[in-house]
């Protein structure tokens, strides 16, 4: 995922507030700055959220391919859930409005009215899931906004 237009310390800020929701368990998995232009203070920054311990809110689990895999056996990843992801962004909006991001999980750019909340299939024709269904983190029930849902396949992001 890459962060356009903020500052290392907006993302940090952004952190900490969905820290709030998740129980501190949430950390960067990948953090790479890429200093700015002489004239702006705004960074690039290249990340990805993972959990501290996945077995406490925000892990995400993996798409199981296998016929008759239940919901409880499928496993537990390191990797933050969608709904971790849609927070941090909600988060980062609320602190930096002009902020963008490119997500593999958005087909646009994601800003402060647009893009957010953006469900998608991660499974396959054969097994079908939503990104929101990919975890047990509880979080549907408060979701502030209108999830949009589209069982069609992610497409190359255009940049
Ligand atoms: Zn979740």
């Amino acid at each position: 995922m890459i962060a356009y237009n903020v500052t290392g310390r907006e993302m940090s800020m952004a952190l900490s507030q969905v820290n709030e929701r998740y129980e501190n368990n949430i950390c960067w998995n990948r953090f790479d700055r890429k200093e700015p232009p002489a004239h702006t203070s705004h960074t690039t920054i290249t990340f990805t959220l993972k959990v501290v311990d996945s077995k406490k809110p925000g892990h995400a689990l993996g798409v199981s391919h296998v016929m008759g895999l239940n919901w409880s056996q499928r496993r537990r990843l390191t990797s933050a859930c969608w709904h971790v992801h849609g927070h941090f962004f909600e988060a980062l909006f609320e602190i930096n409005p002009s902020a963008r991001i490119k997500s593999s999980w958005a087909l646009e750019l994601i800003i402060i009215n647009e893009g957010n909340w953006e469900d998608c299939d991660r499974g396959s024709s054969l097994y079908p899931a939503m990104a929101s269904e990919c975890c047990d983190c509880g979080a549907p029930e408060t979701l502030p906004k209108k999830v949009t849902r589209t069982r069609t396949f992610r497409r190359k992001i255009r940049s």
